[in-house]
């Protein structure tokens, strides 16, 4: 049976949270394939929690609840789904919101949004959130009892000038009543520990979990980098290239980076970690088997 819990309350026991992104399927043969892996996910890795992302462009709005209900639903998970503001008024957004509270949801993830796709600059709806803060706000204002995430960016949201600046805004997130923070992926963790220090030090006191994603296409993970502006440490960089021509061991060479990376995470503190698995299966199991045999994540 599935039990509603919110995050925050995950987040609180005395061990690491475990939890997995899925993205919406683009057409039938993906929604088949998320289907299986969520179940094989959930036999064999037991996440605490999912979250499933809301397409750039809010363009697959609809895809994203009902991905959220079958995890939910048919699956048994606790579902965080995602919203953004873009192309959407506070009015629908609120209709999103109250519908997702009728079906039990008590987890939502809060975000400005990626602008859509041919378009590099975030267009606000007239009558809508500009910022992921004034998401939050509208949430808070008009809801009762959701468990907010909103997303940290240790290297600095490409947009912000500064990430002084970046973390101010941050702030007022959290103060507008996130409930915890997710973090963009990063492959050095030294972004991550500095990242939590200089939160703390400006007051933000909410969870930071960790966003990871094994690096297993040294292509596709330059091309993310290059759109988050996460660093791609050198001696990555280097075990990625030299296994170029061998999709296996290139996937290795990016389990193994993320299990060093989780281990080192955990053991110094960090809340839990967000995977980022591009809705694959194998890796996954593959990285929760190496971790396991470091004693982490073997409840
Ligand atoms: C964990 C995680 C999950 C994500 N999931 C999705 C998803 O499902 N769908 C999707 O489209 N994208 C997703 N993204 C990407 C995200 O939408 C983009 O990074 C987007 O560009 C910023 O979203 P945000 O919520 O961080 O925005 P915001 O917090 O609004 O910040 C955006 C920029 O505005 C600046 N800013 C904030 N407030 C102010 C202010 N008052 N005045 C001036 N500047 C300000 C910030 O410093 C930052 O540079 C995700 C990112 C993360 C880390």
């Amino acid at each position: 049976m599935h039990l509603n819990r919110p995050i925050s309350d995950l987040l609180v026991r005395n061990r690491p949270v475990l939890s997995i992104e899925f993205f919406p399927p683009k057409d039938e043969e993906g929604g088949v394939r998320i289907l299986r892996v969520a179940k094989e996910l959930r036999e064999q890795l037991q996440p605490d929690f999912v979250s499933i992302t809301y397409g750039a462009g809010g363009s697959t709005q609809e895809c994203t609840h009902q991905y959220a209900k079958v995890l939910k639903e048919d699956l048994g998970f606790e579902v965080m789904p995602h919203l953004t503001c873009v192309g959407a008024s506070n009015e629908e957004l609120t209709a999103i919101i109250a519908r997702y509270q009728k079906e039990g949801f008590c987890n939502l993830m809060a975000l400005r949004g990626d602008p859509p796709k041919g378009s590099d600059t975030f267009v606000q709806h007239p009558d809508g959130p500009r910022y992921a803060t004034d998401l939050v706000k509208l949430i808070r204002r008009t809801f009762a009892g959701f468990s907010l995430g909103v997303a940290g960016y240790p290297e600095k949201h490409p947009e912000s000038p500064s990430a002084e600046e970046d973390l101010l805004h941050l702030k007022e997130k959290v103060e507008a009543g996130a409930s915890f923070i997710t973090t963009q992926l990063f492959f050095d963790n030294s972004k991550y520990f500095d990242f939590v220090t200089r939160c703390r030090k400006i007051g933000i006191e909410v969870p930071i979990i960790p966003g990871i994603m094994p690096a297993l296409s040294y292509p596709q993970v330059q091309r993310f980098c290059a759109m988050c502006g996460a660093e791609i440490p050198e001696a990555l960089s280097q075990k990625l290239e030299a296994a170029e021509n061998d999709k296996d061991t290139m996937e290795s060479v990016g389990i193994d980076w993320a299990k060093e990376q989780i281990v080192d995470l955990i053991r110094n503190g960090a809340p839990g970690i967000h995977l980022y698995i591009l809705n694959r299966a194998k890796p996954a199991l593959k990285l929760l088997e190496a971790l396991r045999s470091e004693g982490i994540f073997t409840h």
